[in-house]
């Protein structure tokens, strides 16, 4: 009982401390490159107060992965800074193959993405022709061409249930726990990939269990990329975007979150006055490499931002025959979405 009040902190509140005067200057340099250089920054919800502060003052956007990339592709700029990790990138140059698009560390990645290689999956794929090939955002390029189609947390289950309606069988890749929760809500024949996310595979069902009843009052807000007994508890599953209005719309006053703690920053600002607590990951002691937070989002930050504009460094290629193909699977799921009238861009996923 007394881990879970260990492991559980206080929410880090709604602004960035405020900046230091080196860190001013070099927030100013920052402001000043990306108006010569007409770049805009596009931050996602996991990274740091500071860049999310900073893309909003500056025009840019702070949102989820797909958001992110409509964002880029609606805006003027020329340039997309991409504060997230490598996928993100990729998925803002699939759909803006005109624009230069830069990441802030190119070897800021995804255990999704890193977890599901293009050639094994291929393989696996091809073993199973008779399955149509549904992959989360969280891929890179190659497998989203090997793809049939792209989905992001929010629309996974509708367009599970609309192809098991008609008859389909589905491989899905990378995340087995969001597989998982889809197929049991769906009741589809899914053949899962065995990825996961390192942030949210670490959130513990028990642990969790103890924390509600410390805090009988507290709405539980999970993310499905946690392991079944962890949404088993929840209140609200749902993408990065449906956790922040979930904050912002139910009437409690603490809520327990199981996803990346980045995300306080904008729950806090969606919802001020209530608390927010990280849900426990491997209690006390833990071993887990990323308790609640991403370390490859943690890559990000000013200093290299700031390189960046200035070296033009870690720009994203992207080959092009790869990326007529996997915006083919991209496309399918944004048709499928107006068809059905369900957004997905900017109710995406991690
Ligand atoms: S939080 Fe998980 S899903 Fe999101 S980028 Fe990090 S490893 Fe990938």
């Amino acid at each position: 009982m007394q881990q879970a009040f260990a492991i559980s902190t206080p929410n880090p509140g709604p602004s960035a401390p405020a900046a230091q005067p080196d860190q001013a200057a070099l927030i100013a340099r920052i402001k000043r490159m990306l108006v010569e250089q007409n770049a805009v920054l596009i931050a996602h919800y996991y990274t740091a107060p500071e860049l999310q502060e900073l893309a909003d003052e500056t025009g840019g956007h702070v949102s989820d992965s797909l958001d992110m990339a409509r964002f880029g592709h609606e805006h003027a700029a020329k340039t997309l800074i991409v504060a997230g990790v490598r996928f993100m990138g990729e998925t803002a140059k699939i759909l803006n193959p005109e624009k230069r698009v830069l990441m802030i560390d190119s070897a800021a990645t995804c255990s999704l993405d890193e977890d599901c290689p293009v050639d094994a999956f291929t393989a696996f794929c091809d073993a199973h022709p008779d399955r149509t090939v549904v992959v989360y955002a969280n891929t890179s390029a190659a497998v989203k061409a090997r793809a049939d189609w792209v989905v992001t947390s929010s629309i996974a289950v509708k367009v599970a249930a609309h192809l098991h309606a008609q008859g389909k069988k589905i491989i899905w890749a990378p995340d087995k726990h969001l597989g998982h929760y889809v197929q049991q809500v769906t009741g589809a024949d899914m053949l899962l990939w065995d990825g996961s996310c390192i942030v949210h595979n670490q959130f513990k069902a028990q642990l969790l269990a103890e924390m509600k009843r410390a805090h009988p009052q507290a709405g539980v807000l999970v993310h499905p990329e946690s392991p079944a007994g962890v949404i088993d508890l929840a209140d609200v599953v749902g993408s990065t975007t449906a956790l922040i209005k979930a904050a912002k719309d139910l009437p409690n006053t603490t809520f327990i979150v199981a996803t990346d703690n980045g995300i306080f920053h904008k729950m806090q600002e969606a919802a001020p006055g209530k608390t927010f607590l990280e849900a426990p990951t491997a209690g006390v002691g833990a071993t887990c490499k990323s308790c609640a937070h991403c370390p490859w989002m943690a890559m990000n930050d000013l200093e290299k931002l700031a390189q960046v504009l200035e070296s033009g460094a870690n720009e994203i290629h992207i080959d092009e025959a790869i990326r007529q193909k996997a915006i083919i699977s991209i496309q399918r799921m944004l048709d499928f979405a107006q068809s059905s009238q369900q957004t997905v861009l900017g109710k995406g996923n991690a």
